[in-house]
């Protein structure tokens, strides 16, 4: 609601310097049509830069999963937009001056401030429109492609002057250049807060380092961080932080995990599974490392449920925020873990202990997923027989994105509500 107003806003120069009976040919009307492009097109890439700002109020209220969903989704619309004000600019002036639309293109360049920061901004967002497409993605490094997407930063700086030197309605000074230059800032201001200052002064704080890094099996290891202030730490059980553990080999990265346990005053704690390099290497930290973290985020809390009660399923290492959350939410909560086999069951112990002092339901749901007990199991009429009152609770489901999906379909087809369902499939 609030970015549709905000680009309705971003738009009106447009309409108001048009006078009617000025699209008289096809030239201008192309022309016109390809100024409107430009705007929703510079408007959209900052909104997609404040999707991404990391800002703590966005990633609370919206939460990181959903913004990320908006951000892709917003990101094939700003393609679409880049290219129709490429094209019907590059067109519109070339029909109006008699040119090829070759020769313009090259006059362009030759002629107009800023034009080849442009031109290269438009390049840079068609390469990161590929690199969003699914089969692209699933083939680069998580790392590669984290690192072409901070290009998006280039993108603004390089297509910020022509917008400004050459934009009919942004050129000369008045209301609209003013507001798009205050829109600037504002996205700038929250870069900086989300990306920057926030992170120096949770860090500055609490002043994480690594305890203990304990194996919980073969493949799983739980890091114990302790730190300055850890009594007043703003977190939540379920929530995240993106860690980087400063240490040869690991230093480079950073990568979320959500804590394993509620903030208690003394230690956090992450339960890593060994999935590539990174977490490979982290099994081997030593005591005494720094971290540098910046969260938390994320809205799988406890704090954003709609009722009193509540189903958790988990899947493998999803466990670990839910396992935090069981600290969190009212007594009474249900908590299905599915697991492949009986050594993949992460925190046995803590659950056991949690289901008594929380009075909390578990029920450990141990085969695959084409096993006929957990089969019937996780089917609607399994879910209802082992949870009579499903459709009253609020859901959190956490674990691979398979066991998330059919899980949705049998807990929709079993009556409970969309909006009382919570997701969270460690995919960002
Ligand atoms: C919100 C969230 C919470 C998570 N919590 C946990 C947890 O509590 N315990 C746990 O074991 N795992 C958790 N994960 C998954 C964990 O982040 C990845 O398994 C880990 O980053 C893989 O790194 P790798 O280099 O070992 O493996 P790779 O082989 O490099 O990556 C495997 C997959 O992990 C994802 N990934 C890799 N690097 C990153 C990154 N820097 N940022 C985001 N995603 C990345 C990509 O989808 C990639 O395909 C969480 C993920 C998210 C998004």
């Amino acid at each position: 609601m609030a970015a549709t107003a905000g680009l309705v806003v971003s738009v009106s120069p447009w309409w108001r310097d048009t006078p009617a009976g000025s699209l008289d040919s096809t030239a201008a009307t192309l022309t016109a049509a390809g100024r409107i492009a430009g705007l929703v097109a510079g408007y959209l890439l900052l909104v997609q830069v404040l999707l991404m700002s990391r800002l703590g109020i966005l990633e609370r209220w919206v939460g990181t999963e959903r913004l990320v969903r908006w951000h892709r989704d917003v990101g094939a619309t700003l393609l679409v937009a880049v290219l129709a004000h490429l094209a019907l600019i590059v067109v519109g002036y070339a029909r109006s001056a008699g040119h090829p639309v070759l020769t313009q293109v090259g006059l362009l360049l030759r002629d107009y401030e800023d034009m080849v920061s442009a031109f290269t901004a438009a390049g840079i967002i068609v390469l990161l429109g590929l690199t969003g497409v699914r089969a692209v993605r699933r083939a680069l490094p998580y790392e590669l492609w984290h690192r072409l997407h901070l290009a998006s930063y280039l993108v603004l700086l390089l297509g910020f002057g022509h917008q400004f030197s050459n934009g009919a309605q942004l050129f000369p000074p008045g209301p609209a250049r003013t507001w798009w230059l205050g829109m600037y800032a504002a996205v700038l201001a929250a870069l900086l807060v989300g990306r920057v200052l926030g992170p120096l002064r949770f860090n500055l704080r609490h002043r994480l380092r690594v305890a203990d890094v304990v194996a919980e099996n073969p493949e799983t290891v739980s890091i114990y961080l302790t730190g300055e202030r850890l009594g007043q730490v703003d977190l939540l059980g379920g929530q995240f932080l993106r860690w980087r553990f400063l240490t040869r080999g690991c230093w480079g990265q950073s990568h979320p995990f959500s804590v394993s346990a509620a903030a208690n005053g003394r230690w956090l704690r992450i339960t890593v599974k060994v999935v590539g390099t990174h977490t490979r290497d982290l099994r081997n930290l030593d005591a005494g490392t720094r971290v540098w973290v910046s969260g938390p985020a994320g809205t799988f809390t406890a704090a954003h449920r709609r009722t009193d009660r509540a189903l958790l399923i988990a899947g493998g290492s999803g466990i670990t925020p839910i396992r935090a959350m069981l600290e969190e939410l009212p007594p009474g909560a249900a908590l299905i873990y599915r697991a492949r086999t009986p050594d993949d069951v992460l925190l046995h112990r803590e659950l056991d202990w949690l289901a008594q002092a929380r009075q909390t339901s578990i029920w450990y749901v141990i085969g695959s997923r084409d096993d006929p007990g957990p089969r019937q199991l996780m089917s609607a009429a399994g879910l209802r027989r082992l949870v009579p009152d499903l459709a009253e609770r609020d859901v959190y489901l956490c674990g691979p994105a398979g066991l998330v999906a059919h899980s949705v379909r049998a807990l929709r087809s079993a009556g409970v509500p969309r909006r009382q369902i919570h997701l969270a499939t460690f995919e960002l």
